[in-house]
């Protein structure tokens, strides 16, 4: 179904069917290269989130019940389809989120993983038994589904982040009703398209559209037992405190200020390519972007190479071959980063990369910035002190090793960190000094691949247990402790006369 004026509308998912919104609420969807409008997208009313929401309760019923092998057998199925359909994937992405191409593909490869991963559930959602805990009692768990549960997603990584969720919490035995960002929200329904022609049943994978009133009643409705964030630390901060306080099970992954650090005996080139690659690649606009680096001694006469290393980046939209760096999602984050930029100049902060304005040439339009640096950064600055989510790397200094790991630890965040060394002592201190959840040795992103699990830190989380990998198992279950005790009928004198004991 199309609008009056020709432009596609997003669906909603609800009870296996797609379906068109009622509201009177939308917002476009827009190439961030052109700013062409792709797709008009609903913000769901109340009743059509009760109605969603009911029919993952509805489903559920069954669901859970439903073998775990056949459940699955499922997952296998929607990895196939997923890899067979990944082109198509990645030009949808592309083309409403702005990433390149192949940056496109490695999102819905990333989320791929995950599917892979939920086919293993058999080995994953296992309890445990004790034998003899007393005299003819064996104590074991069981790992139960919770019901409904819930997924918000941010713009960034239209595939990955909601695969991140919603495989892991439908292998476990759940139901779920997804919220994908408003701003890209195409590519997740054609994922969620697949995952319906893989075999999951009407109901047990629902989606609304919307902005923060969805989200609130998201966090607010009563049956929905557990909120699954990944986002901004504000919206974040709001999600956890409004979802918990309605007594839900809540994770949030949060926004970051990743930090590498380069130590003077670090190999070169190989190390101004990884901080490239980490600091510009995506537009920067990647929750584990290294948004700062801190050259150690020596290494702080690198700044000329990492420079000039940044000018061979290729500013272009994402669909033409040879782009490195595609635009920002939208007209506002490059109003915002092209803001912070001129604060970090009258902060007295050292452009020494300036990448405003990029020509590019049959994208006049796009939000485009290009690679930029600053040195000379200090802890009181904004660019500093503020995730500015765009193609800025921040380059400070340190005397030594422990200094820049003391900046590190007091800074709030905790998603990532890397360090550029070829020593292993002194990255083994690091290691273990380091106040940060994930840690790179000579790897710019260390994102966990699935059978670890997403391990941000601090503020960059709330919550105790992190998207897939066995964490999310537990997340995503409830722990039932059955303690039993069964009379050996030969020891107790034959069988107990359960009619007398029942009257
Ligand atoms: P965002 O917080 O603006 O939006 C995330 C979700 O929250 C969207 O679905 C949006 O519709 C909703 N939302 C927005 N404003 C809201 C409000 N006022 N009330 C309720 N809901 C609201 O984040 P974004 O801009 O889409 O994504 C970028 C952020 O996400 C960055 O901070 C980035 O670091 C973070 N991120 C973190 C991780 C991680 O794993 N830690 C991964 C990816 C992105």
């Amino acid at each position: 179904m199309t609008t009056s004026n020709a432009i596609p509308t997003v669906k909603l998912l609800i009870d296996g069917e797609f379906i068109e919104s009622t509201t009177q609420d939308w917002r476009d969807v827009v190439n961030p290269a052109t700013q062409e409008v792709l797709a008009r997208v609903p913000f769901a009313t109340a009743e059509e989130i009760d109605r969603a929401v009911a029919s993952g309760q509805k489903a559920f019923k069954t669901w859970r019940k439903t073998p775990i092998g056949a459940r699955a057998r499922i997952f296998l199925k929607y990895q196939q389809l997923i890899r067979e359909n990944m082109k198509e994937l990645a030009a949808i992405l592309t083309a409403e989120q702005g990433k390149t191409l192949a940056d496109a593909e490695g999102d819905v490869f990333r989320g791929l993983e995950v599917v892979e991963h939920a086919a293993g559930i058999g080995n994953l959602q296992l309890g445990e038994l004790a034998n003899n805990v007393a005299a003819g009692v064996d104590t074991y768990t069981l790992l139960q589904p919770l019901g409904v549960c819930a997924g918000i997603t941010p713009f960034n990584f239209p595939a990955m982040i909601p695969l991140w969720m919603f495989p892991m919490a439908i292998a476990t035995g759940n139901t779920f009703v997804l919220k994908p960002s408003e701003q890209d929200p195409m590519v997740t329904m054609r994922l969620c398209e697949l995952a319906l022609e893989a075999g999951v049943p009407p109901g047990v994978l629902n989606v609304v559209h919307g902005g923060p009133d969805v989200v609130n009643a998201i966090c607010d409705h009563p049956d929905i037992k557990a909120v699954s964030f990944v986002g901004s630390t504000k919206v974040g901060t709001h999600v956890y405190n409004r979802a918990s306080q309605a007594g839900k099970r809540v994770q949030c992954m949060m926004g970051a200020k990743n930090h590498a650090i380069v130590l003077p005996d670090a190999h070169k080139e190989q190390t101004l390519n990884a901080i490239a690659g980490a600091a510009f690649g995506a537009a920067g606009q990647r929750c584990m972007a290294l948004s700062v680096v801190v050259l150690v001694g020596e290494a702080q006469a690198w700044i000329p190479d990492l420079v000039a290393k940044a000018q061979t980046l290729k500013v272009n939209a994402g669909v033409e071959a040879g782009t490195d760096v595609g635009p920002l999602v939208s007209c506002a984050a490059l109003d915002r980063v092209s803001g912070l930029i001129e604060r970090g100049v009258q902060e007295g902060a050292r452009l020494e990369l300036d990448g405003r304005n990029p020509s590019v040439s049959g994208y006049e339009n796009g939000n485009f910035v290009g690679p930029t640096i600053f040195s000379g950064v200090t802890r009181e600055m904004t660019i500093y002190q503020e995730e500015i989510f765009g193609p800025v790397l921040c380059v400070m200094a340190a005397a030594t090793m422990d200094e820049a790991i003391e900046l590190i630890n007091a800074n709030p965040n905790g998603n990532g960190t890397a360090i550029f060394t070829r020593s292993g002592a002194a990255a083994r201190h690091f290691q273990e000094e380091i106040d940060v959840g994930q840690v790179g040795i000579n790897v710019p992103i260390p994102v966990p691949v699935p059978m670890f699990s997403f391990t941000g830190s601090r503020a960059s989380k709330l919550g105790d247990l992190g998207p897939y990998g066995k964490q999310v198992v537990q997340f995503y279950t409830q722990t039932k402790t059955i303690t039993e005790r069964w009379f050996d009928e030969n020891e107790v004198g034959g069988p107990v006369n359960t009619t007398i004991n029942l009257k």
